[in-house]
Parts: structure tokens; sequence; C-alpha cells
């Protein structure tokens, strides 16, 4: 059984990424069928495992009253057994709340190597290319696992999803007799509110960077995005200096975004946010420097004063909007 995914469930069904991790797993995995979605659960949660079976991969359904809930020991330590059994060579999972309390407890117990976040995934051989930003510096680095099965989280949003196959997968069920004991007991459910971030699903995003210089020009780019119908995207630097907040933030630390167009204006373009506009299909920048970065990187480069060109572009938008073509 080659090529393992954990399949994580939620309240409506299972989380997106994981359709997101078998569609690179079905990109450069070499074997399909040796694809394979792990979910725990109780008996309710049948209709997930079936419904994973639709996107043409194999499912291991692990059933046991006890599962009914997330517990990373219980669920770490089941798991463990089930990959002494069965040795996979890879083993993927979310880098979600759930992905993150999990993986590094499976791999602690297993006495495993384990990659964060990773934004990008290749193949070598049988050698997983675990590809993340570096921590600080400007590069991506490329980790591969000494040990095996090669674990690695991934950043979702960044992988397009799984799409419905033609002919569904198997589904392998067992019903686990024996748990091992957990230190953790579920008391109550206080459900959160989900906020979604202002920035999913945006189809425009216009983003701010410290070249904007102020606050106030900042405050411009929801103009911008309200005429065009998109989201306001920031920089780090500029969430931490309160212009934004960080929900806006875009990169390794905030969000990852896909829209059919980026504009980022005075933004130098450094790895941990440009990590997060690689779906983009259009970037545009504009910047005082040719050479900054998101400058070499953008389709369209504009060199100018992004303070005077952002109101001037709103300006002639709406000139446009209400039909005076004039110059
Ligand atoms: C562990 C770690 C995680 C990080 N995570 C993130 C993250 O998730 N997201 C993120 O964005 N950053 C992140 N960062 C910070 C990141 O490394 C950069 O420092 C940051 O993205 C730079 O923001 P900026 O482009 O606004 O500012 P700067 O790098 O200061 O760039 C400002 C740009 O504006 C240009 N400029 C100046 N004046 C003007 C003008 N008048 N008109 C037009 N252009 C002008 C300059 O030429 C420059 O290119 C992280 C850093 C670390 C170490």
């Amino acid at each position: 059984m080659g090529f393992w995914i954990y399949g994580e469930r939620t309240e409506e069904g299972f989380h997106p990424v994981v359709l997101e991790l078998v569609g690179v797993a079905q990109k450069i995995w070499p074997q399909p069928e040796e694809i394979t979605v792990v979910t725990l659960g109780a008996e309710g949660a049948r209709p997930v495992a079936e419904a994973l079976r639709a996107y043409g991969v194999r499912v291991l359904w692990l059933h046991h009253p006890e599962l009914s809930y997330f517990r990373d020991d219980l669920y770490a330590a089941v798991l463990a057994e089930k990959v002494r059994a069965f040795k996979p060579e890879v083993f993927l999972f979310g880098a979600t709340s759930q992905g993150q309390a999990l993986a590094p407890r499976l791999a602690g117990l297993l006495r495993l190597g384990l990659t964060a976040h990773c934004t990008a995934l290749e193949l070598k051989d049988d050698r997983l290319i675990q590809i993340r930003p570096s921590f600080g510096e400007n590069v991506m680095a490329k980790i591969v696992s000494r040990t095996r099965p090669q674990m690695a989280t991934v950043r979702p949003g960044v992988f397009p999803k799984a799409q419905p196959a033609s002919v569904e997968g198997e589904l392998i069920e067992e019903k686990l007799e024996f748990l091992p004991p957990s230190a953790l007991k579920r008391r109550a459910v206080f459900s959160r509110p989900s906020k979604e971030s202002p920035l999913s699903g945006a189809r425009i995003v216009v983003a701010g960077g410290r070249g904007l210089l102020t606050k106030e020009n900042f405050q411009k780019l929801f103009e911008l995005a309200e005429i065009l119908g998109g989201a306001v995207g920031a920089t780090r630097p500029v969430c931490h200096m309160g212009w934004i907040s960080e929900d806006h933030m875009i990169g390794v630390s905030g969000e990852t975004v896909a829209p059919k167009l980026y504009i980022g204006f005075g933004i130098s373009g450094a790895l941990q946010h440009t990590v997060g506009i690689e779906g983009a299909e259009v970037v545009v920048a504009v910047n005082t420097d040719p050479e900054a970065p998101l400058m070499k990187r953008a389709d369209i480069a504009v060199v100018g004063d992004a303070t005077q060109i952002l109101p001037r572009l709103i300006r002639r938008l709406r000139e446009v909007k209400e039909g005076d073509h004039g110059t």
C-alpha cells in the first residue's frame, strides 16, 4: 500500500484538503491503484468513507465506536499500528489543526522524520521531494526523508482538488476490536462560528505592502477591490503595523490565494509572500524598483510610485464604469 493520505473528517464530511492531497498523489505517484485514503471513525462515518471512493482511490476505513471523535493520542496509536503492518512509502496529512496535531504524534511514535507545511511535492525515483519555504531566508527548501514512510503535512489550498473518477475505488473496512487507551475524553462540544477568510475564493485580489507608505494609502485598496469585485490582501509587515487585520495576510503565515488576477502594490515579493500566490493566473506588480522579486515574477510589471498609481487607477476605472471613455 504505497501512498497514504490521512482522510480527515469534518462535521460536513471530509476536509477539502483530502481531495487536494488525492489530486497531487494522482499526479506524481506512478501506481494510482496504490493511493489509499485512511479514515477513522465510528459506524456513522461510513458515508464519508463511501464518498471518498468516488475519486478513484482505495479507502481504508478503520472503525470503532470510540473513534467517533478526534483524539490525537488514540488516532496516532491506531495509525501507528497500521503503518507498521502495511509499511506505506508515503503518508501525507493536511496542515490543518487536526493534521498538525496528529502527524507529529504519529511520527514521534514511529520515530520518523516529518516535514511540516509543504507547498510543493515532487517524486524522484521513490523519493518524495518535500518542498517548503525555509524559515527566514528567501529560498525554497527541498527536503527528503531518511525514514519510511516519508511523512509530510501539506498546506491546504495549494493543490487543485481531485475530480470524481469514472471507476470507484475499493473500500477496505476494518472493524477494530481493541483500542489502545486514550488519556483524552470529550466532556462537551462548543461550536465556534466558522470564520471564512475575506480572501477565500476571490477571483481578483488587490494586495498592498510597505511600499504604500501609509495606512491611508493602503485603505484605497478597498475602493479598488470594490470597483473590481475583488478582495484585499496584504503582506505580513503591513498587518503587523496595524494597517489591516491578519486574516488578510497572504503567504506562508497567512492565506493561500488562487485568483484570476492578483495586483501587488509596493510589495517586494519575498518568498514568504509569493508562496501564497502561486496559483494566481495573472500577476501584476507596481513597484518603484524594477529589480524587486515580484516585478521579476509578474506577468505585467509597472515601474512607478504605487501611492500615485493606485488613486489614478481608481479614478480611471470609475470613469470607465460611468461610461466616460475619454483620457
Ligand atoms: C518565518 C517568516 C514568515 C513570514 N511570513 C510571511 C507571510 O506569510 N506573508 C508575508 O507577506 N510576509 C511574510 N514574511 C515576511 C517576508 O519575509 C517579507 O519581509 C515581507 O513579505 C515584505 O513585505 P513588503 O513587501 O510589504 O515590504 P518590503 O519588503 O519592505 O517591500 C516594500 C517594497 O515596496 C517598494 N516601494 C517602496 N516605495 C514604493 C512606492 N512609493 N511605490 C511602489 N513601490 C514602492 C520597495 O521597492 C519594496 O520592493 C515572513 C517572514 C518570516 C521570517
